[in-house]
C-alpha cells in the first residue's frame, strides 16, 4: 500500500502534477474517450516530458507498482484498477522534416495536430479512420490506416522511438539499437515500456479523392455482393470499407440519417477526380444512395470519410480477422446482423486487407531499406471484421452478447486472430493471444521477460513473460 511519504518521493522526482482520488484533478487527468470505462488508479501522473516518465516509471519499479499509461482514452477498452497510471498528453513536441519526410511527434500527439503540420508540406501520416486518435497509442498496435493498401501498417514505417522500459530505463530504439525490442514495439502494444516520442515516415499526397456513399440497409445484401466483385477491381491506391450502421438518434450523425439502419461505403483514392469517380461508378450504380460525399477532398476533411464520432462515447467492441468474404461468408455475417436481424450494434464494418498491407515491410524495397520485420500479424487475412455497440445501461449486456456470438457464429470463417487495435475488451491469455501470431508471440513472451521480468505493464492487451530458461 502506498503511503505519503511514497508519494512526495513521486513527487520530488517528476515535474508534472502527481493526483491522487479524490482530489478535483483526478478525474480529468484519468477520463477516457471511451466514457464507459472509469479508470481507478491509485495515483496519476500528469507526465511533463520523458524524463518524468522515466522518474515515475522507476519510482513505481522501486516500488512494485503497477504502472499504466494514456493518451487520450480512445483505446481504453478496459477499466486500471489500481497502481500508477502515467497520462502522456502534456507530451506534444512535433517536428516534421519535409526534406527526409519524416515526423517526430511526443506521445501526447494526435493525429489530427499531426496533419495540421504536415499537409501544408503535402505530407501525410498513415493515420486511421479517427485523426482525434493518439499517434502513438495506434501505432504501436500496428495501426491500420485509411491508406492501408498503399502503405501497409503505420508500425512498419516507424524509424525511431524513445521509450522507457520497466526498469526506468529511457532508451532511443531503432533498427540499430536493441533491434528486437524496436521489432515487438511496433504492433505489441505497450508491452515493453513506455513510448516518449515516436519517428516516423511520411508519405507525398497531391490530389486526394475520399468520402462515403450511404445507402438503405434494405440493399445489404445486394451492395455487399458488389462489394465483393468491385474490390479486385481497384489498384492498391485506392483503400475501401463498407460497414452495416443502426445509427441512433444522436448529434454525430447527420439529421436524415438518424433512427436508420443504412449501408456505408467508405473510399480513400491517391488520385483525382476523373480516377475518383471511374473507380467508384459500379458502386454509385448499385443502389439509391441516401447520401453521397465521395469527392476530391482537402486532406484536412479526411475524417468525413468514416465519420467515426468525435466526442466521448460509451462503447464496447471485438474483431476478427477473416480468411475470405465470399458467398458464405456474406450470407452468415448478414443473417447475424443485416436487416430483419436483431443486431443491436451500432457499427459492424468490413475492412478489407490486402495490397501493401499484406506484404510485409521487408519486402517493400525503398520504402524502409534498415527495416526489421515488426509484430503486426494478420497479414494473411483478406478482411476485418470490427464491431462496435454502446455500453450503456439497459443495453450493455445484450450489445456485449452480441458480439461474443457473432465473433462465435463467424468463427468458422476467420483465420482464429485479429488485430490488437481492434480486439475490444482484453479477455484471459489465449484470448489476448489472438492478437499475434504463435511466432510473434513467443517472441513477445521471451522480450517480455527481458524487458519487464516484474511483470509491472500488466494492464489491458499486456502478455504474460516466458519462464525464465533452466
Ligand atoms: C473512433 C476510433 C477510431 C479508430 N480507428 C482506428 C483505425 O482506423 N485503425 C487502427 O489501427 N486503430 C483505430 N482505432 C483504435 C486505436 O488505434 C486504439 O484504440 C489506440 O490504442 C488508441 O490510442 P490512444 O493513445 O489514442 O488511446 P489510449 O487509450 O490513450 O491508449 C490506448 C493504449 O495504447 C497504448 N499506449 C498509449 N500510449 C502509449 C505510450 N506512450 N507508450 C506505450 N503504449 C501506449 C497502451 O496500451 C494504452 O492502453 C480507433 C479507435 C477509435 C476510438
Amino acid at each position: 500500500m502506498l503511503v505519503s511519504d511514497d508519494i512526495h518521493a513521486l513527487s520530488r522526482a517528476v515535474g508534472g502534477p502527481v493526483v491522487l482520488p479524490g482530489s478535483p484533478e483526478f478525474a480529468e487527468e484519468t477520463f477516457a474517450f471511451n466514457v464507459a470505462t472509469v479508470h481507478r488508479p491509485d495515483v496519476v501522473l500528469g507526465a511533463a516530458d520523458a524524463q518524468d516518465v522515466a522518474a515515475a516509471v522507476k519510482w513505481a519499479a522501486e516500488h512494485r507498482i503497477p504502472v499504466s499509461v494514456q493518451s487520450t482514452g480512445h483505446g481504453a477498452d478496459s477499466a486500471i484498477d489500481g497502481g500508477l497510471l502515467i497520462n502522456t498528453r502534456r507530451l506534444q513536441d512535433l517536428q516534421i522534416d519535409p526534406v527526409e519526410r519524416t515526423a517526430r511527434v511526443g506521445a501526447g500527439v494526435k493525429w489530427r495536430t499531426l496533419l495540421e503540420a504536415s499537409v501544408p508540406h503535402g505530407l501525410v501520416g498513415l493515420h486511421g479512420s479517427s485523426t482525434d486518435v493518439g499517434v502513438v497509442g495506434y501505432t504501436v498496435g500496428g495501426g491500420l490506416p485509411v491508406l492501408g493498401r498503399a502503405h501497409g501498417f503505420a508500425a512498419d514505417h516507424v524509424r525511431s522511438m524513445d521509450i522507457v522500459t520497466a526498469d526506468g530505463a529511457l532508451r532511443r530504439n531503432d533498427a540499430d539499437a536493441e533491434a528486437e525490442l524496436f521489432s515487438l514495439m511496433r504492433g505489441g502494444k505497450g508491452n515493453f515500456g513506455i513510448v516518449t516520442a515516436l519517428e516516423f515516415s511520411l508519405f507525398p499526397v497531391s490530389e486526394f479523392y475520399g468520402g462515403g456513399i450511404i445507402y438503405p440497409g434494405a440493399d445489404a445484401a445486394t451492395i455487399l455482393a458488389a462489394f465483393r466483385q468491385w474490390l479486385p477491381t481497384l489498384p492498391d491506391d485506392a483503400s475501401p470499407s463498407v460497414s452495416l450502421l443502426r445509427l441512433p438518434d444522436m448529434d454525430f450523425v447527420p439529421e436524415p440519417l438518424r433512427n436508420q439502419f443504412v449501408v456505408h461505403l467508405r473510399f480513400a483514392f491517391l488520385g483525382n477526380r476523373e480516377d475518383g469517380d471511374a473507380l467508384l461508378a459500379p458502386m454509385r450504380a448499385v443502389s439509391t444512395p441516401l447520401m453521397d460525399t465521395a469527392g476530391p477532398m482537402s486532406y484536412l476533411d479526411v475524417d468525413q470519410i468514416h465519420m467515426d464520432p468525435a466526442d466521448p462515447l460509451p462503447f464496447t467492441e471485438g474483431g476478427a480477422l477473416l480468411k475470405d468474404f465470399g458467398d458464405e461468408t456474406v450470407a452468415d455475417l448478414l443473417e447475424l446482423t443485416g436487416d430483419g436481424s436483431d443486431c443491436p450494434l451500432l457499427l459492424v464494418e468490413i475492412r478489407p486487407l490486402g495490397g501493401a498491407l499484406s506484404r510485409p515491410a521487408l519486402s517493400r524495397p525503398g520504402v524502409m531499406p534498415d527495416a526489421v520485420p515488426d509484430a503486426v500479424s494478420g497479414r494473411d487475412a483478406a478482411f476485418l471484421l470490427f464491431l462496435v455497440g454502446f455500453k450503456v445501461p439497459p443495453i450493455a449486456e445484450a450489445v456485449a452478447a452480441s458480439i461474443r456470438g457473432i465473433l462465435a457464429a463467424m468463427a468458422p470463417h476467420s483465420t482464429g486472430y485479429t488485430l490488437v487495435n481492434f480486439h475490444g475488451e482484453p479477455g484471459d491469455e489465449a484470448d489476448r493471444a489472438r492478437a499475434w501470431s504463435p511466432a510473434v508471440y513467443e517472441r513477445m513472451r521471451s522480450a517480455k521477460a527481458t524487458y519487464d521480468p516484474g511483470n509491472l505493464l500488466r494492464f489491458g492487451h499486456a502478455i504474460t513473460g516466458a519462464p525464465a530458461a533452466g
